[in-house]
């Protein structure tokens, strides 16, 4: 075993949070934790210990939540987009106030690189909820004639805990919605502290409440009937459960599912970027990212060199102490998803190269190369950091291999000529095409899949859209009707 040392003090802080907390934890329903029921453990993958105790959510819990939010919504509404603009400029300040505990936690309860919580997860968190203050103060004036949904059910997976709340929880915040929102049960503890931080912030009561637990508490959230908007990002097989539940209930429904996204490499590209692109696309939070590259497709004149480039970078990505600052690769999320992810490699008949990883919840980078196009690994999302990879001779024989998946998340092309890059990228079926780029992600950008990727988008203008509908007509069309100085409102 290699010997990591002792975790770096930095755990400190988080732990003490915790402990302060009673290391267990209710509900945060109404602006109040409730008292722990029923618990189960959170841990930390890294080392195997216990974090905390977590309850896991009662019906009646789901219903005083969905409660607690349908009062607060009038209010929350009427506040107005300035009023609520606000609240979210407190939220994003005392995110960035408390940063270093959050990702400090993060870190802790998910097994991602401090490195990563710290300069990508907490910032762009804190980036999402200045950019929903700004819109939340032009939401009158931009979208006239829209309302708020009114009490939307959301529930997020475990490998963006926080990020994932905040895409859900701003743009539904700052368009006058009040929500219910049920953490992955994997990951709870940064949802439980920014739950703290709306408390101190004095976010009206009920506008955000936070129901912990497993599938069964998220079941009952999207089916529950006084949800008028569902908002779900996870696996495409939970996503489908959710569509059917919530099929013919008029909800407004959005889903964000999971990938098996194209890295296509051209013979004329800058290689060595291509690599380090290609680290950053599918061992960036050990590949457990739904828009990770994890398809390597690259053009036969340079395929032998790529990989030979490739391995060696492989070779030197340190996997290990997620609280060291100089690793590459964390832990993996839970040794359940770790015997996933054994299982599927242990199945494949391809050819496996494999980096270094300590023992424990870690899994080393992979490479596994001669697969067939229907082979399950070059069809199946893995979810951890094992790269499939296949040649190609030429743009329109890459072009359908990228397609040929039941996704279509996203896709990163590689190529010094603008030219075949611009040809080949509005064929690719995706949410989003990077060029000589990849995971690169703005509050402002609509992001989102197609096929069984999921539909409707968040962040940008697109992600507002979904949070409102149309107004009631009477005050539509005042709003709309062309007026000579300030129209009247009716009340
Ligand atoms: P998952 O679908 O197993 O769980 C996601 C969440 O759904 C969890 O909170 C879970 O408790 C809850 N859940 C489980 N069963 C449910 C049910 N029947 N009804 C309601 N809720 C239920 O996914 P995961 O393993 O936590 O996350 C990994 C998946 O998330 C991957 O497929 C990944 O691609 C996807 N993902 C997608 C995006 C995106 O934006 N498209 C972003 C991140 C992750």
């Amino acid at each position: 075993t290699m010997d990591y040392g002792p975790a770096p003090e930095a755990a400190g802080d988080a732990l003490a949070w915790i402990v302060d907390q009673g290391s267990r934890f209710g509900a945060f329903i109404n602006g109040e934790f409730t008292t722990p029921g029923d618990t189960f453990e959170t841990i930390n993958p890294a080392t195997g210990e216990v974090l905390a105790q977590v309850t896991q959510a009662s019906p009646a819990d789901v219903d005083a939540a969905v409660a607690a939010a349908r009062k607060a919504q009038d209010g929350w509404e009427r506040l107005g987009g300035k009023g609520r603009a606000r609240h979210l400029y407190a939220l994003a300040r005392l995110v960035q106030k408390h940063a270093r505990l959050f990702a400090v936690l993060e870190s802790l309860d998910s097994g991602k690189p401090i490195r990563e919580a710290r300069d990508i997860d907490v910032p762009l968190v804190a980036r999402h909820f200045y950019y929903h203050a700004g819109m939340a103060q032009l939401m009158e004036a931009e979208l006239p004639g829209r309302a708020a949904m009114g009490v939307c059910g959301q529930v997020v997976p475990w490998n963006f805990p926080l990020l994932m709340l905040a895409w859900k929880i701003a743009p539904a915040l700052a368009m006058g919605n009040t929500v219910v929102l049920k953490p992955a049960e994997w990951t709870s503890l940064t949802a439980l502290l920014f739950a703290d931080i709306c408390r101190q912030a004095g976010l009206p009561k009920g506008v955000v409440n936070i129901v912990t637990g497993d599938g069964v508490v998220g079941a009952a959230l999207v089916a529950h009937d006084g949800v008028d908007k569902v908002a779900f990002t996870g696996s495409t097989e939970v996503g489908r459960k959710i569509r059917e539940a919530t099929a013919g209930q008029g909800k407004g429904l959005t889903l964000e599912l999971g990938g098996k996204s194209p890295f296509v490499v051209f013979e004329d590209a800058d290689l060595d970027s291509a690599v380090e692109g290609l680290v950053d696309a599918i061992w960036f939070n050990g590949g457990q990212v739904c828009c990770a590259g994890s398809r390597l497709l690259v053009q036969e004149g340079v395929a032998e060199r790529f990989h030979e480039k490739l391995k060696l970078r492989m070779q030197s990505l340190r996997v290990g102490n997620p609280l060291d600052k100089c690793i590459d690769v964390g832990a993996i999320v839970h040794p359940e998803q770790l015997a996933r992810i054994k299982g599927l490699v242990a199945g494949s008949g391809g050819v496996v190269t494999q980096g270094t990883a300590p023992e424990g919840c870690y899994y080393p980078p992979t490479l596994i190369e001669g697969l067939e196009p229907a082979d399950p690994l070059m069809q199946e999302e893995i979810f951890g950091p094992v790269l499939v990879s296949t040649t190609f001779r030429t743009p329109s024989e890459a072009v359908a291999l990228a397609n040929n998946t039941r996704y279509g998340l996203a896709a990163s092309v590689w190529s010094e000529n603008v030219n075949v890059a611009l040809d080949v990228a509005p064929k690719l079926v995706a949410g989003v095409v990077w060029v000589n780029g990849t995971n690169m992600f703005d509050a402002a950008a609509g992001f989102g899949g197609v096929r069984e990727s999921g539909f409707g988008r968040e962040g940008g203008w697109e992600g507002l859209q979904a949070y409102t509908k149309p107004a009631a007509k009477r005050k539509a069309l005042k709003v709309a009707a062309p007026v000579v100085g300030e129209p009247e409102l009716p009340e």
